[in-house]
């Protein structure tokens, strides 16, 4: 070992002993190093008995796994690189071709959009339903139904569904269909509202979780990451070794963050839901809205079930505005804002507002209002300054 570029990588550095931290170091590697060629024939990349390579892995993702499952109540979590990767993942994981998905209308949009697109091409097929009514569910179960997703409340809408129900229904469908499918029909939530602090998924009927741990759980507007968590050990090693498979590692920088921003999460969850609501209130009064969707709120659809199944709610409502202010004119609103900026994405600390097209975003039911609908986001704001950016938006219609 005489030269320096050899001496360089062979350095015989060992970490401090009794360097006890809060936080969790950050380990990141491709190439993780086996002792001799006999723990490299007999390494395991099946179960996280060790590490092998860093796709499959590091001590700091395993930590957040472990932080994430038992945040939301389940036993196994796999880590992914988006919220999206993590619907993605278990589509993936658990569909074939000639099987068939059913997906709430008011889902996140791009759930559906990979549906209709990539998993459309792979002779998988699509059915939307209308997640406010189990009825329909029931009615579009059948035998090639293999994976039914869920997601409370609506995206954007803000509709909070019955999930006790739902999940009934696929249960029915299950022991009614006796043993059509080794694992039966699958249910998957799409929990990225409730962040494993507004409600239990898995105690409402869901078989597997999915956050976009992006908003919530890193609360920084600044990393992207997703989870998969379930109970079921069987679910767990199709969705681990799909994960193998397509190669989905996430960044132990980006873990470290999340990581950091877990400690508070509970906080900023509990702050931004009061601010939200707060606002929401408000704004249901003020003469140019026509309504406010947030489930919080009376007369929003779901009130009641959101009221029986949850302890919070996150910091998300959308204004629809009276009918006779045109697109450009809500257009106008959105750009006059101060405070809440245009921006996809929420659970940051900035306020952000997005104007959408509701009725080219439904399918299974018709949208019923005329007037142009914005989705709020709210941050970490003072809750007056930002009720004072909304009234002087107002007085721009
Ligand atoms: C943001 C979001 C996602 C996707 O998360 P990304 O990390 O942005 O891919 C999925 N579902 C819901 C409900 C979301 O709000």
């Amino acid at each position: 070992m005489s030269d320096l570029s050899t001496q360089l990588i062979h350095h015989p550095y060992t970490p401090p002993a009794g360097f006890a931290t809060v936080q969790p170091a950050v380990h990141k590697a491709s190439t993780i190093l086996f002792p001799n060629v006999a723990a490299l024939r007999s390494r395991d990349w099946k179960h996280k008995t060790g590490y092998t390579y860093g796709l499959h892995g590091t001590p700091t993702t395993f930590t957040l796994e472990e932080r994430i499952a038992t945040l939301e109540g389940g036993r196994f979590c796999t880590l992914v690189p988006s919220g999206l990767a993590a619907v993605v993942l278990v589509d993936m994981a658990l569909l074939k071709a000639g099987d068939e998905v059913l997906i709430p209308d008011n889902a996140y949009g791009p759930n559906k959009a990979f549906a209709q697109a990539e998993l459309a091409s792979w002779g998988i097929g699509c059915q939307l339903y209308d997640a406010m009514n189990p009825a329909d569910l029931a009615a579009k179960l059948n035998v090639k139904t293999r994976l039914v997703w869920l997601e409370a409340p609506g995206s954007i809408t803000l509709e909070f569904p019955d999930l006790p129900a739902l999940a009934a229904a696929v249960s029915a469908h299950n022991e009614s269909s006796a043993q059509a499918h080794r694992l039966g029909t699958v249910t998957a939530i799409d929990n990225t509202w409730g962040a494993g602090l507004a409600f239990n998924a898995f105690a409402l009927g869901a078989d597997i979780s999915v956050q976009a741990l992006t908003k919530y759980p890193s609360g920084g507007a600044d990393v992207l990451m997703g989870s998969v968590v379930t109970r079921r050990e069987d679910l767990y090693h199709l969705m681990h070794f799909c994960h193998m498979r397509v190669g989905y590692g996430v960044s132990g920088n980006d873990a470290e963050l999340v990581l950091r921003g877990l400690g508070s999460m509970a906080l900023r969850y509990a702050a931004q839901d009061t601010a939200a609501r707060q606002l929401a209130a408000w704004l249901l009064d003020q003469p140019q809205i026509e309504t406010v969707l947030h489930p919080a709120l009376p007369n929003s659809p779901g009130h009641a079930e959101w009221t029986r199944d949850c302890n919070g709610a996150a910091c998300l409502f959308s204004a629809v505005f009276k009918p006779e202010f045109s697109p450009m004119q809500i257009d106008r609103f959105c750009d006059s804002l101060r405070l809440f900026r245009l921006g996809y994405s929420w659970a940051g600390p900035m306020s952000l507002c997005v104007p959408y097209d509701m009725p080219a975003l439904r399918v299974a039911k018709p949208w019923p209002y005329q007037g142009g609908l914005v989705r709020f986001s709210v941050g970490l704001e003072a809750v007056a300054d930002l009720q004072a950016d909304i009234a002087q938006a107002l007085e721009s219609l």
